[in-house]
């Protein structure tokens, strides 16, 4: 038996594993894929405050060190569901079943792919589904934003201070804020490419060029950068058993993250929230690891 089972390894699980074993308590992280999670995956992490800059893969074995040299035990598997039964908590895998007190679930959400070809291949090599991150990195150059939605408008207005050129790609209208389409139209280095669906990516090791159909027929557009708003996927499916999911599928918690069942805690991308950042995962690791503490205490 398990003191916290915690769901994932991202920044968030990570984190609440940091601070649970501090805090003598016995934890088992489950991790499906890779340890360190979704900011593994970034070239480069710079707006996390302490380091000026720290590619996402060392930021990532840092944490994974920290975690694993404080006594957190690992498991390389799939959790498939949860359930309680007099408040003692099952975590089921691909591979067995797991007990503890408690259950923080850290599972993260993905960004919804464009679904082309050579898509995993080019992301952090010109394709990213990420502006707040890496932006900056495109400073001077061209990009395409693809979305029609309020986060595709801000990640187009925040790239059209820094880069030269930016197309903003929606396949029919634009459905997010009028104001931010207005500020948008004000800006002399924004072309708007309405019904426009990105057909192929280009480049040989570095996005070079994309393929855009519209009615009028197809267009190459050389660029550096493609930037894909068109929203987020949180998969947690496997925990609606214990937890409440919003509309968007995410679980439903308050900053506490606490979900509808005690002793079990939601923290990172998984959870409703307005910004999903590295700062923000880790915020809720702390939080969710202590109030899982306490309420192991008070059993
Ligand atoms: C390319 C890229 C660049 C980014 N750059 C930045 C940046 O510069 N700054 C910034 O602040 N943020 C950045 N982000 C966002 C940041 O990575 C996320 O906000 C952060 O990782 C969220 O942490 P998390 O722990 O909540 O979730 P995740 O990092 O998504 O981790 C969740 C983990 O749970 C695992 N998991 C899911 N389901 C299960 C299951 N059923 N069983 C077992 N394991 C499961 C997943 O495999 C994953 O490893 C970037 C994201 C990407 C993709």
């Amino acid at each position: 038996m398990y003191d916290i089972i915690i769901i994932g390894a991202g920044p968030a699980g990570l984190t609440a594993a940091i601070y649970a074993q501090r805090a003598g308590k016995r934890c088992l992280i489950i991790e499906k894929g890779a340890f360190g999670g979704q900011i593994s995956l970034s070239p480069k992490l710079e707006n996390y405050p302490g380091f000026t800059a720290i590619s996402g893969t060392e930021f990532s074995d840092r944490l994974v060190e920290q975690a694993l040299g404080l006594g957190a035990e690992v498991e390389l598997d799939e959790v498939t569901a949860i359930s309680q039964k007099d408040g003692v908590k099952t975590v089921t895998t691909l591979m067995g079943e797991f007990k503890a007190k408690a259950i923080i679930i850290a599972a993260g959400a993905k960004h919804r792919r464009l679904g082309l070809e050579r898509e995993e291949e080019l992301t952090g090599m010109g394709v990213s589904y990420c502006a707040v991150c890496d932006g900056a990195f495109f400073k001077g150059l061209t990009v395409a934003v693809v979305g029609g939605g309020s986060s595709a408008l801000q990640d187009a207005i925040m790239l059209s201070d820094g880069c030269e050129k930016v197309y903003l790609i929606y396949r029919s209208t634009l459905r997010g804020e009028k104001q931010l389409v207005d500020t948008l139209r004000k800006r002399e280095n924004v072309e708007f490419i309405a019904g426009g669906v990105v057909t192929e990516l280009k480049g040989e090791f570095e996005l070079e060029a994309i393929t855009v159909k519209t009615a009028e027929g197809e267009r190459e557009i050389p660029l550096q950068g493609l930037f894909a708003a068109v929203g987020y996927e949180p998969d947690n499916a496997p925990f609606a058993s214990l937890i409440k999911l919003d509309g968007g599928g995410y679980a439903e918690a308050g900053e506490n993250c606490l979900t509808q069942t005690e002793g079990v805690y939601v923290a990172g991308d998984c959870r409703s929230k307005a910004i999903r950042q590295v700062t923000t995962a880790v915020a809720d690791g702390a939080v969710a690891a202590l109030a899982a503490c306490g309420y192991i205490d008070s059993l």
